[in-house]
């Protein structure tokens, strides 16, 4: 018998101790403010127990996190059609690239990094306003968590407005290819709110739940099975931008990370679990976060490479 509470405090400890914490993200200026010495970790259990220790109550900005729910709303939208206009394969390239969207004709790679993502929001404006689609993706957490505390956190989207001067030449890039429909501000607003959802570890891995269970939350159906199956393959091959890889290679699990050093992790039919260390390492991801979930599973398990 697994003694998950034991682990995560255990874990927890370790991470707080831990030396070699990364560097957290300066590029948008209120992510800079953070303490590196912050750790966090929630594990909600398919029974609904939770597990938690350490800042897990603090909330932070998920930042690329949000290009998980920002992916099942645009399925939701489109459906499958969504894969005109965006592909499935790890680009292999920093979060941020443009590199790929000249010779791919403004088609990016995959949903989770910037230039997919900014897709996903156009694809939302089909049909919304900014206000509207930044609405949707707010009560559409809210619901996940079960928890109408959740919000966005003005600070960081006002910051990201201010920086953002990458994911604006993706934005404009992929508009001169036909691939963004509304004005590139409008996405841009869209995109940067967001990122800048603030939850917990804890309402992370309530968020997560459905992709855990079959696309299920408390008995209610919220994407179909084989939806939640896709979005975890496209976690675990997409999810950590150039590092995706290493982190299948060393925790086995679907993830999604963000800059402000949260990743979400799912093991199918067993936990969703949420980890944040603002430290990141040099693609982008939570460095603690990643040794968490990396002893995480090596206590529990729970790899999906490995046999239960
Ligand atoms: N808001 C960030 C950006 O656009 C998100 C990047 C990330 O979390 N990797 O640069």
């Amino acid at each position: 018998m697994i003694d998950i509470e034991n682990i995560v405090t255990e874990i927890a400890e370790e991470m707080r101790a831990h030396k070699d914490r990364g560097t957290v993200a300066s590029y948008i200026p209120p992510l800079a403010c953070v303490p590196d010495s912050k750790f966090g970790v929630a594990v909600v259990m398919a029974d609904g127990t939770i597990h938690s220790a350490g800042d897990a109550d603090e909330a932070f900005s998920i930042q690329s996190i949000s290009k998980v729910f920002a992916l099942t709303l645009a399925l939701g939208a489109v459906g499958d059609q969504l894969w005109n206009r965006v592909g499935r394969e790890p680009s292999g390239t920093p979060f941020n690239s443009i590199v790929q969207l000249e010779t791919e004709h403004g088609i990016p790679r995959n949903p989770f990094i910037n230039a997919g993502a900014i897709v996903l929001c156009d694809v939302l404006l089909g049909r919304h306003q900014p206000r509207e689609a930044i609405g949707q993706m707010l009560r559409f957490v809210r619901t996940l968590s079960g928890d109408d505390a959740i919000a966005i956190d003005e600070t960081v989207a006002g910051g990201e407005q201010d920086t953002g001067f990458r994911n604006r030449a993706l934005a404009n890039y992929m508009r001169a290819f036909g691939n963004i429909h509304a004005p590139v501000e409008r996405v841009l607003g869209t995109y940067f709110h967001f990122c800048a959802l603030a939850m917990s570890c804890r309402q992370l891995a309530l968020a997560g739940r459905f992709l855990m269970d079959g696309g299920r939350v408390d008995g209610h159906s919220i994407v179909t099975a084989s939806r939640a199956r896709r979005i975890n393959a496209l976690m675990m091959s997409c999810g950590h931008y150039d590092n995706s890889g290493d982190f299948a290679f060393r925790v086995g699990l679907p993830g999604k990370s963000g800059v402000g050093g949260g990743i979400l992790s799912v093991v199918p039919g067993v936990a969703s679990i949420a980890v944040w260390s603002p430290g990141l390492n040099p693609s982008g991801n939570s460095q603690l976060g990643t040794l968490a979930l990396e002893r995480l599973v090596q206590r529990t398990g729970w790899s999906v490479f490995e046999p239960r």
